[in-house]
């Protein structure tokens, strides 16, 4: 018998990069401002729809969430062949990777962009490659001088994780006509529902004039479902197909069905939630200019501060007020944006920070 000390796991696992979620809250969530969370409670209509399932905790969910699909095909004007819902947007992230990318073959992405890209890549088997940022964007036309005959799958993080940059129609229309058509554009959109600009475009428009382009949704943000793991993407029919095809069965829940479909049906009052946090992300933002600071302009729910080597000191002051905020070392801190005492509690902070 030979000496082994366990089950053969990958080589490459060691050198996976490890995704670093936003530290638990500490003291009051209110002042939890490092997961880009709604600082709302679940509507009453939500709740409602939630508690309609205790009753059926003993039976699967609906394998095709088919109800869900529906309402998303009415409300986003797409044929409902074209949407695949999933365990959180990072879970259909991970199957649509799978089903274009393997081993030689390359994802190309934004950098610094969503952490989880790296991480997803690499556990494809295929290997990501990282096109630094311009003035904290996305530099597409560096990007579509990086695709070679590898790439399957690029990312566009609209706007972008962490830095709020959004990437405008114009240089999308460019940056699309340069990729080939064999290669999958994903435009991910966590924070659609927070942008304001009218030249960013809507994906789910871009979408339907690219064959080669899906998008990526989620609840877990505007509508304030993170805790239960709730996004789709918008994928023309093979890709969707080969979506579904790598999907965990069952992977949506019951709960998770029903809470996004009656926040689908809630309209204005989820509206104005979203209205409430980007009227505080500007007034943020201008109070931040204010003091001093230089920040590019955010079109999501989060702010980001180029702090360098003084991001892990501006974190530690952060949290003695009790402020809970998401560092990236020796890079920047990521603020989200709260309700308007928190926004206030960081602002007297930023305020109080020597540059
Ligand atoms: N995409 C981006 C850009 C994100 O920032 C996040 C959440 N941090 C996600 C996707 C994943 O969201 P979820 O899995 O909760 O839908």
């Amino acid at each position: 018998m030979s000496m082994v000390s366990g089950p053969r796991l990958r080589v490459d696992l060691s050198t996976l990069p490890r995704y670093i979620p936003g530290r638990a809250a500490v003291g009051d969530p209110e002042y939890k401002l490092s997961s880009n969370e709604l600082p709302y409670e679940p509507l009453p209509s939500v709740r409602e729809a939630v508690r309609a399932e205790l009753g059926q905790f003993h039976r699967y969910p609906d394998p095709g969430s088919t109800e869900l699909v529906a309402a998303l095909a009415e409300r986003l004007r797409v044929p409902g062949e074209h949407i695949v819902p999933g365990t959180g947007s990072v879970a259909v992230t991970h199957h649509l990777v799978r089903a274009v990318a393997g081993e030689g073959d390359e994802v190309l992405f934004a950098w610094r962009s969503f952490e989880a890209y790296p991480l997803i890549t690499w556990a494809a088997g295929a290997t990501p490659v990282q096109v630094p940022l311009a003035a904290e964007g996305h530099d597409l036309d560096a990007m579509a001088d990086a695709v070679t005959g590898r790439t399957r799958l690029i990312f566009v993080c609209n706007p972008n994780n962490p830095t709020g940059t959004p990437v405008r129609r114009a240089e999308l229309d460019r940056f699309l006509d340069r990729v080939p058509r064999d290669v999958l554009v994903v435009l991910d959109e966590a924070y659609r529902e927070f942008v304001r600009d009218p030249e960013v475009p809507d994906g789910i428009e871009v979408h339907l004039r690219h064959p080669h382009v899906a998008v990526l949704r989620t609840f877990s943000k505007a509508y304030g479902l993170a805790r239960l793991r709730v996004g789709y993407a918008v994928a023309h029919p093979p890709v969707a197909a080969a979506l579904r095809a790598c999907a965990v069965p069952f992977g949506v829940s019951g709960p998770a069905q029903a809470a996004a479909l009656a926040s689908l049906r809630a309209g204005s009052e989820l509206d104005e939630r979203v209205e409430r946090i980007v009227r505080e992300r500007e007034r943020v933002g201008g109070e931040l200019r204010a003091q001093g600071w230089q920040l590019p302009h955010s079109e999501a729910n989060f702010v980001w501060l180029r702090l360098g080597r003084r991001t892990a000191a501006f974190t530690a002051v952060c949290e003695d007020a009790g402020l809970m905020v998401r560092p990236y070392p020796d890079e920047g801190v990521r603020i989200t944006i709260g309700t308007p005492a928190a926004n206030d509690r960081f602002l007297k902070v930023a305020g109080a920070w020597q540059h």
